[in-house]
């Protein structure tokens, strides 16, 4: 097999074990996003679940209309909404929807009216990211629009959230002022009358090393695959983590070459004297970045070495130096390196996507 990723579903489960209990008096929500973060939605939200994940989270209505479609009843909840909806639809499949302003909440509302139903949705705060949520300015109209939907009985407001700009550069002084003004927002939509089931803000950074930040409910993203936020905060195995993905590739060349032999497009590597050098067949083409050229770690031969030259579009090269290895050996880019178990289904990296893959 020229390469493959493998998912390791107990690992990730033992993270998800591991992130409540960095959260004890929180509930969890596992972030499964853009297919879990390249590792599989489907398997990985049955993991999660089975790890005691209370929630889910995805970004997209299509995403959670998919965990819908493959059996997973438990709480759910997506946040990036564009006009026109689908509102309808996620209200019937029981979805948790969010409005960072008033045109959201009044489709959610409507479509709510138009189907009978009460609509779970959650108001989202512009606490400081500056990118979705609503600003400070605009909330009280935001609250008492929905304070009032709800009276009505279109809408129950399960939550009022957050996001955190820079989570991941402990002591940054926006972490203590977006909790500030998270909390006048939440104190504000109190007293207009609204009690979420749950306040949240934290995400993957702000769980493992902001407590003050959990209130209700933390929303795990990166951390969950075994992945620390940033090396700023340690690393992941700091933190009980273990890396859910390995992914390695077959050696496709093993060859010997004279000193001063350029390598890859470019020339930006010359072999400094008579070497030993291998081809990895992976490359830009497979989501290899190619500013990991020159750069990038891979284990081969026992070693961590690093890529030599260009990263083309399916294949690099790595110089072996004095050690040699043979065609077929495993060169791996990035994961445990031991105790992955399970492949994944389609044995293929999970950013080679392919439209039967689901
Ligand atoms: C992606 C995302 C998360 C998870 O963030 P991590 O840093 O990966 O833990 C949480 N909340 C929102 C709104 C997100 O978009």
């Amino acid at each position: 097999m020229r390469a493959r990723a493998v998912v390791d579903l107990a690992a990730l489960r033992a993270n998800v074990r591991a992130l409540r209990a960095a959260a004890p008096t929180a509930e969890l929500m596992t972030v499964v996003k853009s297919d879990a973060y390249g590792h599989g939605m489907v398997p990985c939200a049955r993991a999660a679940r089975e790890a005691g994940a209370d929630w889910l989270g995805a970004a997209t209505p299509e995403e959670a209309f998919a965990l819908r479609a493959a059996g997973d009843t438990g709480r759910l909840m997506c946040w990036l909404w564009t006009p026109g909806g689908p509102w309808r639809q996620a209200i019937e499949a029981d979805i948790d929807v969010s409005a960072s302003g008033l045109w959201a909440l009044r489709e959610a509302v409507a479509a709510a009216r138009a189907c009978g139903r009460t609509a779970r949705l959650h108001l989202k705060a512009d606490t400081g990211l500056g990118r979705n949520g609503c600003q400070p300015d605009d909330w009280p109209a935001l609250v008492a629009e929905a304070r009032a939907a709800e009276a009505e009985g279109a809408i129950r407001v399960t939550g009022l959230w957050s996001h955190f700009a820079c989570a991941d550069e402990p002591g940054h002084p926006s972490i203590a002022a977006q909790l500030s003004v998270f909390r006048d927002m939440v104190a504000h939509a109190e007293q207009a009358g609204l009690r979420p089931e749950v306040r949240h803000i934290a995400n993957s950074a702000a769980t493992l090393t902001v407590p003050e930040s959990h209130f209700d409910l933390v929303r795990t993203g990166v951390s969950t695959y075994g992945i620390c936020p940033s090396p700023e905060l340690g690393t992941a195995a700091d933190f009980g983590l273990r890396p859910v993905m390995t992914l390695s590739a077959a050696l496709a060349s093993v060859k010997r070459v004279p000193g001063g032999h350029g390598v890859s497009y470019g020339h930006r590597y010359v072999t400094p004297g008579e070497t030993t050098l291998a081809l990895v067949p992976v490359g830009y083409g497979d989501g290899i970045p190619r500013h990991a050229s020159g750069t990038g770690p891979v284990l081969v031969a026992g070693k961590w070495r690093t890529i030599a030259g260009t990263v083309a579009m399916d294949q690099f090269v790595v110089d072996l130096g004095g050690d040699t290895a043979a065609p077929g050996d495993e060169a791996v880019l990035f994961g445990p390196g031991t105790g992955a178990s399970r492949p994944s289904r389609t044995g293929r990296a999970p950013w080679a996507r392919s439209p039967t893959r689901s």
